[in-house]
């Protein structure tokens, strides 16, 4: 589903530096990414979604080559295949659960908003415990409830791959299991893939493989 070869990264400025020369994530694969704060994880997340563009080295995702996609292609892309769980989650202040859940279907064509998606989005919003809360505004949510809506919002289309950043960072441990149940659940139902990077080491357990970032040499020279 992932297939990463001689990925060379930096950022425009500073001096960080990611080298990943091999990673390969199977098709229905659930796979944890550990590692220390700082190394790069959520900017391989961005690279593998396609919202930071990739200057050297292949990133496939299915049969598409990421790196091979300008903007555009890589934002319709994103859209109809990847569900992504952001750190801080993104949500728009402005729009109340529901309609953030239903956002990604409202502003673009490659995703159609009908009575079906709205009804499997107030079943997923129950399923998550926030569907008592679907006229809240975003700012009035909990920190557990705003990642549960960005779970939600993330997990309505049916992406077949799904990246998580820290999605169950800063919850309580039943929360947190429960969250994470739910995410397998969604992901096993859909044949999807899943890559979450987290720091709750009582947690890998339940997924198939990890990935530690130590084990990339960040430092080595393009
Ligand atoms: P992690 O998610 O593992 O904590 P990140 O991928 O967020 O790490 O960041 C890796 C490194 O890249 C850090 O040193 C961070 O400061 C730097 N970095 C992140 N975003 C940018 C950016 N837009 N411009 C320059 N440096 C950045
Ligand atoms: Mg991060």
């Amino acid at each position: 589903m992932i297939n990463i070869e001689k990925l060379h990264f930096s950022y425009l400025t500073g001096d960080f530096h990611l080298y990943i020369s091999k990673l390969n994530v199977e098709k229905g694969e659930k796979v944890a990414v550990i590692g220390p704060s700082g190394s790069g994880k959520t900017t391989l997340l961005n690279l593998i979604a396609g919202i930071i563009p990739v200057t050297n080295g292949n990133i496939r995702v299915g049969e598409t080559r990421i790196d091979s996609l300008n903007d555009a292609q890589r934002r319709d892309f994103r859209i109809q295949n990847i569900g992504f769980v952001f750190q801080d989650f993104e949500l728009l202040d402005y729009l109340n659960v529901i309609d953030n859940i239903l956002h990604p279907f409202r502003i673009t064509r490659a995703l159609r908003l009908d009575k079906d998606v709205r009804e499997r989005a107030v079943a997923l919003a129950k399923n998550m415990d926030i569907g008592d809360k679907l006229k809240r505004q975003t700012n009035d949510l909990s920190h557990g409830e705003k990642q549960r809506n960005a779970i939600c919002r993330a997990l309505l289309p049916h992406p077949k791959l799904i990246l998580a950043d820290e999605a169950t960072g800063n919850l309580d441990p039943e929360n947190k299991d429960r969250i994470l149940d739910l995410l397998f659940q969604a992901v096993d139902e859909h044949e999807a893939t899943l890559l979450a990077v987290t720091h709750d080491h009582e947690l890998l357990k339940k997924f198939d493989r990890i990935v530690d970032f130590r084990n990339f040499q960040s430092k080595e020279a393009v």
